[in-house]
């Protein structure tokens, strides 16, 4: 990692990234529908013949989807390879803030402009040093000013790797795990996986489960309220709500549920085909893991397994489950 002139970076600030965007859809009922099912957001203000869009979908009537954008700038691009080449080659988004001047409602036509609002000078987090970058996005509604987006992400050079995976938040995990997936795939040597596995989520939710696996023990909660057994890992009970619970530690005897044959996309670490089974453990809950000791093509429905601990990468363990049985390790 090397300094750069800030004068440099702060040029950038007020530079372009989107110039005359167009949202792809209208805003529209059946993508405001998708979204509060996927919320769980019952509100009524989002239904009926008076409906308005959840304000906080703003940025999705923005998004280019997977065919991507056509009318990015090159600004933040030129940013970003600046930076990549001074060494801050990751990136975690840190914050979001919106505006809603207006509710969006089903027929609105979408036109957005984007800036690189400010690139902070150099700081140094507990993640490593760089440089906060924030982009601001307005975003019109039939040509009426309808929200701002916000959006600040830092780009850093990685402090030393600590040998367990560090808590964080979702959020920051979630954009870590891609950008080391990104990072993998470019390193990725032709017909075999040397990428290393996505990083799991580590919060104050799960911490429990993962202690567990350090000592290889598979531990479900039990909720103190109503006695029933959960995974993954909740703060509270869906059935009863209460925040109470202990935990059992799993025998480590299942069957296969249910599954799925992996062929594409090919993620770096991965080497398909491979199954994903939904493991049923005789406790009665169920978790995805893999299916270990038989190829592919040959996992079925009712297969009994067994709990095995899987090191990955040298450093780290993952519960996964052998076909016909065996010895929890
Ligand atoms: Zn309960």
């Amino acid at each position: 990692m090397r300094e750069l002139p800030y004068d440099r970076l702060k040029a950038y600030e007020g530079q372009p990234v989107a110039t005359a965007g167009a949202g792809k859809d209208l805003v529209n009922e059946p993508m405001i529908r998708h979204w509060c099912e996927a919320m769980g957001d019952a509100n009524p203000a989002y239904r009926g013949p008076d409906a308005i869009a959840p304000p906080t979908m703003l940025q999705a009537w923005t998004m280019g989807g997977l065919s991507g954008h056509t009318d990015r700038s090159g600004a933040y691009d030129e940013l970003f390879g600046l930076l990549d080449g001074a060494g801050y080659t990751s990136v975690v988004a840190t914050d979001c803030e919106q505006e809603y001047p207006r509710p969006l409602r089903p027929g609105d036509r979408i036109t957005f402009d984007a800036v690189i609002e400010s690139v902070s000078e150099r700081k140094t987090t507990k993640l490593g040093t760089g440089h906060f970058i924030t982009t601001r996005m307005e975003v019109r509604a039939d040509g009426e000013p309808a929200g701002t987006h916000r959006f600040r992400i830092l780009k850093y050079a990685p402090a030393a790797r600590m040998t367990k995976a560090p808590e964080r938040t979702a959020a920051a995990g979630e954009t870590e795990a891609a950008e080391e997936t990104e990072a993998a795939e470019r390193s990725k040597a032709p017909g075999q996986p040397e990428a290393r596995r996505p990083r799991p989520v580590i919060n104050r939710d799960n911490a429990g489960f993962w202690a567990g696996v350090e000592t290889h023990r598979l531990l479900i909660q039990v909720c103190g309220g109503c006695g029933t057994p959960r995974f993954p890992w909740l703060p509270g009970c869906r059935g009863c709500g209460s925040p109470e619970w202990h935990t059992v530690e799993a025998t480590g005897a299942g069957t296969v549920y249910s599954y799925v044959v992996m062929h594409h996309p090919p993620f770096p670490a991965f080497d398909p085909p491979y199954a994903v089974a939904l493991i049923e453990l005789a406790e009665g809950v169920r978790m995805v893991s893999n299916v270990i000791g038989v190829p592919y093509d040959k996992v079925r429905i009712g297969m009994p397994v067994q709990l095995e601990f899987l090191r990955v990468d040298g450093e780290w363990e993952l519960p996964v489950f052998r076909a016909g049985g065996g010895v929890a390790g």
